[in-house]
């Protein structure tokens, strides 16, 4: 095993993070890897990054049913979990529909599903638009006898908190979308825990 990498930590929180993009010399390449190259970077994010003493490791996979997900769930093995994550249109729930039997498979325990971008509450009314209609996530959770984790909605704040790097959460405490967050976040823990 060469040099350990280690996963980056914006100031102020105890959330580390690493992705390809921050190995890649100029970040405007793009990665054109086949299956194998891909399974060889996971294993190595999964066994050579340094990330001290965990509390959860979370992966965020590409939508899908690929190679990816297929690696990271053999490569974490047993006590790995899935939260599945959808927006509320048909188009997208069809994707996430094939993820749930994907995780039935391979005998992945499902956590439950998340409907993102899940309505934009108005900034000068405060009313809330379905940009992408609603419900699709509660949908399918009922249909796969699957928790329904909850709502999270299209909020500008958490774009901009992406943008520059640093996490909403310990900041923008009234957004509609931390409160959401929040929420989801201790139901996992709980159900975890349980
Ligand atoms: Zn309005």
């Amino acid at each position: 095993m060469g040099k350990r990498l280690s996963g980056i930590f914006p100031a102020g929180t105890n959330l580390g993070i690493v992705s390809i993009g921050m190995l890649m010399a100029d970040h405007a390449d793009a990665i054109v890897w086949r299956g194998p190259m891909k399974t060889k970077a996971i294993q190595q994010f999964v066994d050579e990054v340094d990330w001290g003493e965990l509390d959860y490791l979370v992966v965020d996979c590409p939508p899908g049913t690929g190679d990816e997900p297929l690696s990271v769930a053999q490569m974490l093995g047993s006590g790995s979990h899935a939260i599945l994550v959808t927006t509320p249109q048909q188009v997208a729930v069809a994707d996430v529909r094939r993820s749930i039997s994907f995780c039935k498979v391979i005998q992945l325990p499902i956590i439950g599903v998340i409907e993102n971008m899940s309505g934009l509450v108005c900034p000068h009314c405060a009313k809330t638009l379905s940009l992408f209609g609603s419900g699709g996530g509660e949908q399918l959770a009922k249909e796969g006898d699957i928790p329904f984790l909850g709502r999270i909605p299209i909020d500008p704040d958490l774009m901009q908190s992406g943008d520059n790097g640093t996490p909403l959460i310990g900041q923008a405490i009234d957004s509609p979308a931390f409160k959401a967050i929040q929420t989801i976040i201790a139901t996992i823990q709980s159900s975890l825990s349980s």
